[in-house]
């Protein structure tokens, strides 16, 4: 049975739309960030396909890292606090940090992580998102790329799973009726 063509699966944003969009992305921070050698920071497991497809468009010297988080619990509360599961490799200090995540929903994960690594003395600090949902944010981030705003919808590919599924989907879907 294929799994790019399963019937429950509604496209979002195609193959196309999200090549496109991200070699935008690659070229404009290629732009701003010329003469910096940034560092990527990638949060796993959900922004690692969107991170692979990033920095093959980005021209310059740069550097990766990458964290693993998890919320407390099931409901994240609204102190926002994640646990690092699998934290960075390499120091932040005096480097010019571009966060990578696959989706902005209410803001506390990001919000957490950015600072946290400000904490640990990063000189600067931008957020590349994939995904932006706006109708649900709780806490104010700053978001210097994003690819494309989306409504309020549970989305699944391109590294986004349910339930550790559909990661592999080379778009970003919408699961009809998921059980
Ligand atoms: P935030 O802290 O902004 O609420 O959460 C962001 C995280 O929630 C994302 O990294 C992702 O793991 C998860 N998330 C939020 N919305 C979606 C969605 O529509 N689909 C999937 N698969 N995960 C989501």
């Amino acid at each position: 049975m294929s799994e790019f063509n399963n019937p429950k699966l509604e496209i979002l944003i195609s193959t196309d739309q999200l090549k496109e969009r991200v070699r935008e992305m690659g070229a404009q921070i290629t732009r701003d960030y010329a003469g910096r050698n940034p560092e990527l920071i990638c949060v796993l497991k959900g922004a690692m396909v969107f991170m692979s497809d990033l920095v093959r468009a980005i021209d310059l010297p740069l550097s990766m890292d990458f964290i693993a988080v998890s919320s407390y619990g099931k409901g994240m509360n609204t102190s926002g606090e994640v646990k690092i599961v699998k934290d960075l490799d390499e120091p932040l200090e005096g480097r010019n940090i571009i966060l990578v995540e696959d989706i902005l929903d209410t803001g506390l994960t990001l919000n957490y992580l950015s600072n946290n690594f400000r904490s640990r003395g990063a000189s600067s600090i931008a957020i590349a998102t994939l995904l932006n949902k706006p109708d649900r944010r709780k806490v104010d981030v700053e978001v210097s790329y994003q690819g494309f705003e989306i409504p309020d919808k549970f989305v699944v590919g391109y590294g986004l799973d349910f339930a550790e599924r559909y990661r592999n989907l080379p778009f970003i879907a919408v699961v009809k009726d998921p059980v």
